[in-house]
């Protein structure tokens, strides 16, 4: 029987930051807010902190975001692992260039069909259950076509690769993916601006704000323009008062 896939973001890996010891200067933040400052303040040479209203790190780097010097921001970076993901959110998502991405491959297939269900129809029981009948319909077709074409091509290592790739054609937009996805800063902040409007598809503004959220963690100050709200659908929204300079 199929299955519905549920959301899941990982953080899996963050910018380490080290400053060096010959460089008189200090800050109160660590890791990639503590690299935007130093590098911020490496143009201009300005470690002894001449400007007492920026003398913290979230003031300096709160000062960035104003004033939109957003290339100070792709010194840090980010890579998310996520799960339960429909193939039509990953193609929406593929479309912001400068991420780097790993995706499973659809000469994948789980043995039990997994399909991502919008909030639309997994709200609604009779709904769920059409669409993943429709979804187990499809693997049986799938698996029907994969046997056919193994059949006529062959089974040596090529021509199962080609079965593969021709059989996954009748996989649905809903079917589930996963993609390790890497970028910096300033990509995040404009992903998370595009996508997480309530303008955007529902299931990637979801991954937009899961994505926001992990990162106010590691960078607090960063991401922390960012006011998320609840639509009268019970969905969230983000937007930043900053993202024009981005
Ligand atoms: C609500 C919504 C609806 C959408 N509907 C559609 C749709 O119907 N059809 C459709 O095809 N797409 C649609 N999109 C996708 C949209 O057109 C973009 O492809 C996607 O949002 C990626 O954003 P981006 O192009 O700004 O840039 P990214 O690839 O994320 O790059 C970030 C920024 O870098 C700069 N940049 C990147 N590449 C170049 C370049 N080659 N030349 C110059 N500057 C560059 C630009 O300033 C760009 O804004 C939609 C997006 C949203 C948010």
């Amino acid at each position: 029987m199929s299955r519905a896939a549920k959301l899941d973001v990982a953080l899996i890996a963050a910018t380490r930051f080290q400053a060096p010891e010959d460089v008189d200067w200090s800050t109160d933040a660590e890791g990639p807010e503590a690299l935007i400052e130093f590098a911020g303040r490496a143009c201009y040479e300005t470690f002894d902190k001449p400007n007492p209203r920026t003398a913290t790190n979230a003031a300096y780097v709160r000062h960035i975001m104003e004033v939109g010097h957003a290339a100070l921001f792709e010194h840090a970076t980010a890579t998310m692992y996520i799960r339960g993901i429909s193939r039509a959110a990953t193609h929406e998502f593929l479309r912001h260039r400068h991420f780097s991405f790993s995706q499973l491959s659809q000469r994948f297939t789980h043995d039990e069909p997994t399909v991502v269900l919008p909030p639309a129809i997994a709200e609604d029981e009779e709904l769920s259950r059409l669409m993943l009948n429709a979804a187990q319909d499809l693997a049986f077709i799938h698996d029907d076509l994969l046997g056919a074409l193994e059949e006529k091509l062959g089974t040596n290592p090529l021509a199962t690769r080609q079965a593969r790739q021709a059989a996954r054609y009748v996989l649905p937009a809903a079917t589930e993916s996963r993609m390790v996805v890497t970028g910096n800063y300033r990509t995040w902040r404009h992903f998370i601006a595009a996508r997480a409007t309530e303008h955007a598809d529902v299931e990637l503004r979801t991954l937009a704000i899961e994505c926001l959220r992990l990162l106010r963690v590691e960078a607090p100050t960063a991401f922390g323009d960012f006011d998320i709200s609840t639509l009268a659908d019970g969905t969230e929204m983000a937007t930043s008062p900053y993202v024009a300079e981005f």
